[in-house]
């Protein structure tokens, strides 16, 4: 079989499935090959690939047969995220097909299919990262470069990348958009130095259109692959092309990286994503369920189920979706309606997990929120008084709230000694003594982090 008969093969299956199902699910697989009868696919994800062959994989082995080819058997495999190296090596056995036809040289990571803007649910701490993203997903003349990204874990960055890759490729196929991790740009540039393909790394990375370097402080400390990203960073802001970057943390804050990279990074647009709040996580979760009704058509969910789970599990989106993945799973399987005790049953290890233990994180935002100040400024060095009393506060709290020591807490603080905690600690509870509103600022921040 080839590329083209699959062409064909899945026009019928559009047919077959409706165009929804088509998108979300057929649409995204990549033929790689057929060999004694088995025909396999890649797919994005692991949960992709189960879906896929618990609904569809029947469907597409009769539409396979009806065009000819002899497909008793169909699998699906995720593209492995570790994309070959951009000098020709052969890529190893599981390597998947590139996720679009112009990453064959572009040799750009695997990308999700799902992560695109019609999936990303926007609400107020993501909304002005949402707006970046599509300005710059618009292409047109470049308006500020770099977009830096960055925020916590699980807060949405790598979707946003996503969606800007694949919305650019939507506008314009022809667009050259490079994706990849930090740590997969370093990968590359060691391999070319040993292979000695300097000057075709260099090329490539400089022909791009829009480059998008994912979790950038990976590179931080790395001394040589920070000067050569320092060197295609500047050659392609000097070409007017697009980059994107994330990072988990703002540049300044970014320990390890050079201070002339974290300077040419600040020149551009820096928004961070903000943890979500609860009005975030209902949506997301209704987007979810939305999506999911068409998977199981019989499938009900009790008033309140939504609420509770974005009201309890609030670490992080990632465990958010998985907590709603499982639960449709099980109901499923079960028969049932998925009512306020299912979840509690089907969730017990993930409602403990996130059982109102307060952690240094939430702590730190909390406070950062009432003092109005930088998130990153509660890790960062900065001493002004505006700043460093916030920060003290955490530390109070921190050592109150959570069950952590105090070099914990000081790693937590941006590596900060434990005898800087203590001193924190002891600074608060004097201060308190005098400062009612002091005072009442702590008690009202308890209440809230313990409510
Ligand atoms: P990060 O790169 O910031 O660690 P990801 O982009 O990988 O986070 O997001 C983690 C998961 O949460 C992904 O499955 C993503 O689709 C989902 N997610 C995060 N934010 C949102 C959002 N606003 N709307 C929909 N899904 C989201
Ligand atoms: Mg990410």
């Amino acid at each position: 079989m080839t590329e083209e008969t699959w062409g064909q093969v899945r026009e019928g299956l559009l047919k077959r499935v409706g165009r929804n199902n088509y998108l979300t699910w057929i649409e995204p697989l990549r033929f790689a090959d057929l060999t004694d009868g088995v025909a396999r696919f890649t797919v994005p994800t692991s949960f992709h690939g189960d879906w896929v062959a618990r609904n569809f994989a029947d469907h597409i082995r009769r539409e396979l047969l009806g065009s000819g080819a002899a497909v008793t058997r169909v699998e699906f495999a995720v593209a492995r995220q570790t994309a070959a190296p951009a000098v020709a090596r052969p890529a190893p056995a599981a390597a998947a097909a590139p996720a679009r036809a112009n990453d064959e040289d572009m040799a750009s990571s695997p990308l999700d299919a799902r992560f695109t803007f019609d999936t990303f649910v926007v609400g107020k701490p993501n909304q002005l990262a949402h707006a970046a993203a599509r300005r710059v997903a618009e292409g047109g003349p470049v308006s500020f470069n770099p977009l830096f990204l960055y925020g916590g874990v699980g807060l949405g960055k790598t979707h946003l990348m996503h969606a800007i890759a694949h919305e650019i490729t939507a506008r314009n196929p022809a667009a050259r958009v490079l994706y990849l991790s930090a740590e997969q740009f370093m990968y590359r540039f060691v391999q070319a130095l040993r292979d000695k393909q300097i000057m075709s790394f260099k090329e490539l990375f400089r022909s791009v259109d829009v480059l998008m370097v994912d979790d950038v402080q990976f590179i931080a400390g790395k001394d040589s692959t920070q000067e050569e990203f320092f060197h295609t960073f500047n050659a392609l802001v000097d070409q007017n092309r697009q980059i994107v970057i994330s990072a988990d943390r703002a540049p300044g804050e970014i320990k390890g990286l050079e201070d002339r990279i974290a300077s040419r990074l600040q020149c551009g647009l820096i928004v961070d994503l903000h943890p979500t709040d609860y009005e975030l996580r209902l949506g997301i979760l209704q987007t979810k369920v939305e999506f999911y009704r068409g998977q199981y058509p019989g499938l009900r969910i009790a008033p309140g189920v939504l609420e509770f789970l974005a009201n309890r599990i609030t670490t992080n989106v990632r465990v958010l979706e998985g907590a709603l993945t499982r639960l449709f799973a099980f109901a499923s399987l079960v028969g049932r309606e998925i009512t306020l005790e299912l979840a509690q049953d089907c969730l017990a290890d993930i409602l403990r997990a996130s059982d109102r233990k307060v952690t240094i994180e939430e702590i730190q935002r909390k406070v950062a929120e009432h003092y109005n100040i930088r998130l990153s400024d509660m890790i960062g060095p900065k001493r002004l008084r505006a700043v460093a009393r916030p920060r003290q506060v955490a530390m109070y709290l921190a050592k109150q709230l959570t069950p952590r020591s105090l070099p914990e807490i000081g790693r937590r603080f941006g590596g900060r000694d434990h005898t800087t905690i203590m001193h924190g600690v002891k600074k608060i509870e004097e201060l308190m003594a005098t400062d009612s509103q002091l005072a009442d600022d702590l008690a009202m921040l308890r209440r809230q982090l313990e409510g």
